[in-house]
């Protein structure tokens, strides 16, 4: 199937905004859509030194004639936790139904992380822990504060919220996935793993088991490059590269970017979260290139901004308060925050002007079942036989770290901790103790293609861009269970369009 540059266009992205400056790239005629022409001309402002290079990039590779090599019905771009969900209802159904993936392996970042599943509106929540479960109409009242009135996004987290539970109940009631019993823990919204925090590989397996039966097939190490329209104008494909460089585009009824977000896009993170891009980031090849090739087909952006909070470093070192005694903090040798509000860890260093802290914790923790909660952190993780021996390694002054230890005494014969409220796990630490020096990175972005119930993208007015979809970060959404529930919700569009 070989088309010349007359009857197809490849729509460019080249993985910045740069690159939508230059319009869309191999369209013989030059023209672009006047919703890209507006977003490149706002976001081409400051990018002028890597406009040239990633344009001649782009240019070559949209030079080349489009010559389909496969033909499916839906084509998936990226294997994260949105793009597996995406894939299995609709190959079920009978579609052909293919994903490409940049890396050599499915499961994106939810894979590597926490392995943290918030979810208060599945089955599962209402039979195991029914005071943590909410119907849609709370969560859209609990919700409703963090949006101006009448604002979509508000709709569309809630539609999320509400699919949530459809994703722990499918992996639990329906694929048998037994998620780890409740311990104790102020997550009781939280499902984990069956074998603890950092092992999201046991889920990982079971989702790529049923993709597999479904008759869903991959194409690792196989890059996405830039959206295929036909002579219409309208999304036919899109366009890769192999691991060798070769070329590989690819024919397909509906197209789905759920390609992750842009958190390793500096220029990005520079001008949507200004506050966290000086910060080092720990997630590599999220680039935007899949947003930035649906702005160029004409859909627009929404919910740019920083994220709920950053991650540290190493995740040991705010993790570990969720199920243990663990004491954080600062080189002055105060505490910061309530260590069981694992998320506050890192902006709370932040708030209170330093950029680094330190975690402390004993062999409750250490001998613990989050074995590869620790193994992330690998030789970061230090011991000490005692408080002198910890001083020393953490650099600080003997008597800071005393002063540590004297205030945690405090704490825990009180059973109060009257600065931050931590009501849990208030136990002394006992020698040997171990310790990790962490910093605040980001680790996830916000923000996306503006995308309906349906996970179409919409145009300039709100339209659906004909068979364009989006899901994951690609969309928009900030964690793992809103990603695999907006998988799922452009699973069941794409059955019934497709
Ligand atoms: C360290 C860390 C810890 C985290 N911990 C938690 C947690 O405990 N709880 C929680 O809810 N969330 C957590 N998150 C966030 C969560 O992992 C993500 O929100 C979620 O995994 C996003 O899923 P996704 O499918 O949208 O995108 P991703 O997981 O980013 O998947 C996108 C896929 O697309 C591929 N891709 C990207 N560009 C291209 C391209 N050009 N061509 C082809 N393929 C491409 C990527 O390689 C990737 O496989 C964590 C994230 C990190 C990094």
């Amino acid at each position: 199937m070989k088309m010349d540059r007359r009857q197809f266009c490849a729509l460019g992205t080249a993985g910045a905004f740069a690159a939508i400056a230059g319009g869309m790239l191999g369209c013989s005629s030059g023209e672009k859509t006047p919703a890209a022409d507006d977003k490149a001309a706002d976001a081409a402002a400051n990018t002028q030194a890597d406009a040239a290079s990633a344009k001649a990039a782009a240019m070559a590779m949209g030079d080349a004639d489009v010559n389909f090599a496969q033909e499916v019905d839906i084509l998936i771009v990226g294997a994260g936790i949105s793009g597996m969900f995406a894939a299995i209802d609709p190959a079920a159904a009978g579609k052909n139904v293919l994903i490409c993936e940049q890396n050599g392996t499915f499961g994106g970042d939810a894979i590597y992380s926490a392995a943290c599943q918030m979810c208060s509106t599945a089955k599962l929540t209402q039979e195991e822990r029914p005071e943590k479960y909410s119907t849609p109409e709370e969560i859209r009242e609990k919700f409703a504060p963090y949006y101006e009135e009448g604002d979509p996004a508000l709709d569309f987290t809630v539609l999320l919220q509400t699919w949530s539970g459809k994703f722990i109940d499918r992996m639990h009631y329906d694929w048998g996935y037994e998620f780890q019993p409740l311990r104790e823990s102020p997550y009781h919204q939280a499902f984990f793993p069956k074998d603890g925090l950092c092992t999201m590989n046991s889920e990982f397996q079971l989702i790529n088991q049923k993709l597999e039966e479904a008759g869903a097939k991959y194409s690792f190490e196989t890059t996405f490059k830039t959206l295929i329209t036909d002579e219409n104008g309208e999304i036919c494909g899109a366009r890769f590269t192999k691991k060798d460089g070769s070329i590989f585009d690819v024919k397909a009824k509906a197209v789905v970017l759920a390609a992750g977000g842009y958190v390793s896009n500096q220029e990005w993170m520079t001008r949507y979260a200004p506050e966290y891009a000086d910060l080092g980031n720990i997630v590599s090849g999220r680039k935007g290139d899949a947003i930035a090739a649906g702005l160029a087909a004409g859909g627009q952006l929404w919910k740019m901004g920083p994220t709920s909070n950053l991650n540290p470093r190493y995740e040991a070192g705010h993790m570990l308060g969720t199920f243990y005694p663990i004491i954080c903090v600062l080189p002055n040798g105060k505490r910061f925050y309530c260590e069981t509000a694992v998320h506050n860890a890192a902006t709370g260093a932040i708030a209170a002007g330093y950029h680094e802290w330190y975690t402390i914790w004993d062999n409750v923790a250490q001998n613990g079942q989050d074995q590869e909660l620790l193994k992330h952190a690998g030789e970061a993780i230090q011991s000490a036989d005692s408080v002198d021996e910890l001083a020393e390694k953490m650099g600080l002054h003997i008597e800071t770290v005393q002063g540590i230890f004297d205030n945690w005494h405090d704490i825990c014969e009180a059973q109060e901790d009257a600065e931050f409220g931590r009501t849990l796990f208030l136990q002394e630490l006992q020698p040997p103790f171990y310790f990790i020096r962490n910093v605040p990175v980001r680790y996830k972005s916000l923000g996306g293609l503006k995308v309906d119930e349906q996970m179409h993208v919409l145009d300039a007015n709100d339209q659906p861009i004909k068979n364009l979809y989006a899901a994951g970060c690609t969309a928009g959404t900030e964690d793992i269970v809103p990603a695999a529930a907006s998988g799922l919700i452009v699973a069941e569009t794409l059955v019934a369009e497709v």
